[in-house]
């Protein structure tokens, strides 16, 4: 299989099931695939729900908004510095003990396992609002709906459609990285992780069974949905919506109002301009969380060679 089979809007061949290609990135057949989109987008959803009802008829505690801010901060990092600035683009590097948390931080907010994001990003720049993209929010089809569906499609569709196609190619620094697979085979142990930890302190903190039911819905799946609508968020608007300070081939925007939940990752245009850069920042007043979290673990030297702009470089040239 050629990437051509990451497609949107599923147009393309699906890959023979089982096929050898690429073992171990992720979901072994389409309908595993779309097993595991159901998964990643219903179930937070019906938990958001859940925990909306469970509120207006037991109310928000101080616990639930702590275990829910508290959560959210460490699957963010996780995700925008483990998953996106450490394993896709290789912005620093750290030792195989902070290689695991990254991995397990970036897991626990149930996007899918650490080699399907990793994977899809790569193609995402690569082929960056191309048709090869695998969540490009371009208008699809005709009609007052087409910006909407494409809208929708680079926020959360493109999970039902996305074709496991030679994603091996992409991602060989991590499969054979043997501390990054064993996370990536433990992908669900980590998700169920990460709802255990909020129900589990909700339930000590409070001493109370509707401590640990209020934990795990606002801690563990009200916070994976939230989490997950600001990261497809820079997928969608972040492609759509906001200023281009800098003239990339692609239609990547700094999205300024998503800056503070995405943790730093909707200064996407910037990112699309210096993909490489372990910091978003380009202005002196764009908050980015991660690149200063990363600032810290450097200080503590738990990370190294962080990858900075040079003295007068200018962006690079792909996107
Ligand atoms: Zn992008
Ligand atoms: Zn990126």
């Amino acid at each position: 299989m050629t990437v051509d089979a990451v497609s949107r809007g599923g147009a393309s061949a699906a890959p023979p099931p089982g096929s050898p290609d690429g073992a171990g990135t992720g979901p072994d057949t389409d309908a595993q695939a779309r097993r595991l989109a159901y998964l990643t987008v219903c179930v937070p959803a019906a938990g958001f729900v859940a925990a909306l009802l469970w509120s207006f008829r037991y109310g928000f505690t101080l616990v639930d908004g702590l275990l829910l801010g508290g959560m959210y901060l460490v699957t963010a990092l996780g995700v925008e510095g483990g998953l996106h600035r450490f394993f896709s683009h290789r912005a620093f590097s750290a030792r195989p003990a902070v290689t695991a948390l990254w991995g397990v931080a970036g897991s626990m907010a149930a996007q899918g396992p650490i080699v399907f994001w990793v994977a899809t990003h790569r193609i995402h720049h690569a082929f960056t609002d191309t048709d090869r993209d695998p969540h490009s929010p371009k208008p699809i089809g005709g009609g007052r709906l087409a910006r909407l569906r494409g809208l929708w499609h680079g926020h959360a569709g493109w999970l039902f459609t996305v074709r496991r196609g030679n994603w091996s190619k992409h991602v060989p620094d991590l499969l054979g990285d043997r501390t990054v697979m064993r996370i990536n085979e433990l992908y669900f142990g980590w998700v169920l992780l990460g709802l255990a930890i909020p129900a589990a302190l909700g339930g000590l903190l409070t001493w109370s069974v509707s401590g640990a039911v209020g934990g795990l819905l606002w801690g563990g799946l009200a916070r994976i949905f939230l989490l997950d609508q600001v990261t497809w968020g820079v997928n969608s608007i972040g492609h759509t919506l906001g200023s281009r300070p800098h003239r990339t081939r692609d239609n990547s925007r700094n999205v300024a109002a998503l800056a503070p939940l995405s943790v730093g990752g909707s200064w996407h245009n910037n990112h699309h301009a210096r993909p490489s850069l372990a910091h978003n920042r380009h202005t002196f007043w764009q908050l980015d969380v991660t690149g200063a979290f990363i600032s810290l673990l450097e200080a503590l030297r738990l990370v190294s060679h962080v990858r900075r702009p040079r003295q007068g470089s200018r962006a690079e040239p792909r996107s």
